[in-house]
């Protein structure tokens, strides 16, 4: 009876054309066997399972090959590589350095290092992750690697270059090994199962090959497996049963989930994948991955990022056409936030039901990731419908314009963007505000088609929109005020802003004037300082809102180029100015105990 032989050893390479997924580096490797070229030392670099020692070998077996091809391939017929195949050839040493790291490891591989080869033209000497050698090993070691007999060829291996030591790497020829891709894995093993008989789905392959993360030996230690555990017919429901593998047809139904607002469905699914022993935060980084997927996968040029089959990648597009990127991009930092709160939450399952909850929250204004565009309004939570379907997504941006008069729908404060500073509150009776707003609901873009993501700055970001929006809601406020009263709301305002200089250096050379009933006007110097005014009018309004409890305070901005011109600065501030601007003055005002 023929001895059992696991796929990894059986379909271990034998030349360098069979070796899977290093087409240019094999290449390169024939070429210097053919040439005769070779160095004295060569430094294999990659992480595991990628062929490293593989070609290692093959590299050893051709170079002693008495018949090998005109491309540099070992006949594998001749003496030499018959016991190289067969692991009896005196020609190899192989050293593990991770478990013989030691001066003594070292001394005795370079004992052997002077006895000639006894059949063959050249010994080679394989020192596997040669980044564990400890300190004093390395330096024992870098003679001989300096000036090996001429018989000799080092190949080092690593997965960690960067822990290699620049004297070693200056030594060495190096070549860096890819991680193998997932279409290069399933490739091989279904050659590998049509040469064994067994049945498969691609799609089956296609897990197997994720599980095994880039590593070929791992891929076909996972396919024996699977093989064995499923009767030699691998189905996509026997690799994903077998591997511990969460289907994608679960993230696919939570995605429509979220799509629908469905929460409660969300976590009916949630519970399922629970019950099937998953666990949470497995399944909280699973869902962030597909829908780094889906981002990937929603652009042709960015397609190929997904490693997955071709069957898998024109799904995720499809499915990809269903979500605005700004979905993802939430979706994804909503997952993120729930990973990385995993560890301290006291309750880890209603940390990802909330999260789940979220995420079929299209429009939740959890603002600090929120990148769903300007303007946008909240549905209202009724107690009738506890949970309320939201608009699927791709409908955000027409719904939100249609909606942002509405009275009914409580309007979410407004990111800034920071191009855009001017404060673009939705309910705004400035015409040229609203129009501005009004265009601001559509989501930005780019020439990419990714819109870009705002970022919360300028003063309207300090202060809560929805007082004065439920304002509006509610009632309107229509105190009289006196005059005073307006100075001393106009003086609050500017001493709360200390830090918006010019602003404030405005308002406090143009107090209001023709104060008549609700209006009154402001005038500026220049275009500069109306353009400052004007893009903090709607902040500066909601203060004087509040301040005189009437909704319907409003000013316009001129200009007078022939107004006395006021000194704008206190002294005090003046100093703090010079002071940032040319910090010696700091040191010079300290050094000599100065006082203003
Ligand atoms: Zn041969």
């Amino acid at each position: 009876m023929e001895k059992y032989l696991v796929s990894a050893r059986k379909y271990r390479p034998s030349t360098f054309a069979t070796v899977v997924g290093q087409k240019a580096l094999t290449a390169t490797l024939r070429n210097a066997v053919a040439t005769d070229r070779l160095a004295n030392s060569y430094l294999f670099c990659g992480s595991r399972g990628v062929g490293k020692t593989s070609c290692a070998r093959i590299f050893a077996k051709a170079i002693n090959c008495s018949n090998r091809t005109p491309e540099g391939e070992p006949c594998n017929e001749c003496e030499s590589c018959r016991a190289f195949n067969a692991g009896t050839s005196m020609n190899i040493v192989e050293l593990d350095a991770a478990s013989n790291n030691g001066v003594d490891d070292i001394r005795k591989l370079v004992e052997q290092v002077q006895v000639p080869p006894s059949m063959g033209r050249y010994r080679v000497f394989i020192v596997d992750e040669v980044h564990m050698l400890s300190a004093a090993a390395f330096n024992a070691f870098l003679k001989t690697l300096e000036e090996p007999p001429s018989y000799v060829v080092f190949i080092l291996a690593t997965t960690e270059k960067h822990k290699i030591i620049p004297t070693i790497l200056s030594r060495c020829q190096i070549y860096d090994f890819h991680r193998i891709t997932i279409r290069d894995m399933i490739d091989q093993l279904a050659y590998v199962a049509k040469q064994e008989g067994v049945a498969y789905e691609t799609e089956a392959l296609n897990v197997i090959a994720r599980k095994a993360d880039g590593a070929m030996r791992d891929a076909l230690s996972i396919f024996d497996q699977v093989a064995a555990s499923s009767g030699m017919n691998i189905t996509y429901e026997s690799a994903i049963e077998n591997l511990n593998v969460l289907d994608n047809g679960y993230y696919n139904r939570l995605l429509d989930c979220f799509l629908s607002g469905d929460v409660l469905q969300s976590w009916l699914i949630y519970k399922e994948i629970r019950d099937k022993g998953f666990d949470s935060q497995f399944f909280i980084n699973g869902l962030a991955a597909y829908f780094r997927d889906l981002m990937v996968a929603s652009d042709s040029s960015t397609l190929q990022l997904v490693e997955a089959s071709d069957a898998v990648r024109q799904s995720l597009a499809q499915r990809a056409l269903k979500c605005t990127p700004q979905f993802l991009y939430r979706a994804m930092s909503l997952c993120n936030d729930a990973d990385l709160n995993y560890r301290v939450s006291s309750n880890k399952q209603f940390l990802v039901e909330l999260t789940l909850a979220k995420l079929c929250q299209p429009l939740s204004p959890s603002a600090e990731n929120d990148s769903a565009g300007e303007g946008q309004s909240l549905q209202p939570i009724t107690a009738a419908a506890p949970v309320q379907p939201a608009a699927p997504v791709a409908n955000q941006a027409s719904s939100a314009v249609s909606r942002s008069g509405s009275a009914s729908a409580v309007p979410v404060q407004p990111l800034q963007s920071t191009s855009v500073p001017a404060p673009a509150a939705v309910h705004s009776v400035d015409a040229g505000m609203s129009g501005a707003s009004a265009r601001r609901t559509e989501p930005q873009r780019n020439i990419s088609g990714i819109p870009r993501i705002s970022i919360r700055c300028g003063p309207a970001a300090e202060t809560s929109g929805t007082t004065s929006a439920a304002a509006t809601a509610a009632q309107s406020r229509s105190e009289r005020f006196s005059h005073e009263a307006l100075n001393t709301a106009w003086t609050t305002y500017i001493s709360t802003h200390p830090k918006a200089q010019i602003l404030v250096n405005t308002m406090r050379a143009s107090y209001p004037i023709e104060i008549r009933e609700n209006n009154f006007t402001v005038e500026v110097q220049n275009q500069k300082q109306l353009e400052i005014l004007d893009a903090n009018k709607a902040d500066i309004l909601e203060k004087l809102h509040n301040a005189l409890s009437n909704d319907f305070v409003n000013f316009n901005v001129r200009i007078n180029a022939n107004r006395d011109p006021r000194h704008t600065l206190r002294e005090s501030e003046l100093l703090e100015i010079m002071k940032r601007e040319s910090p010696a003055l700091t040191h010079l005002i300290q050094e000599l105990n100065l006082r203003l």
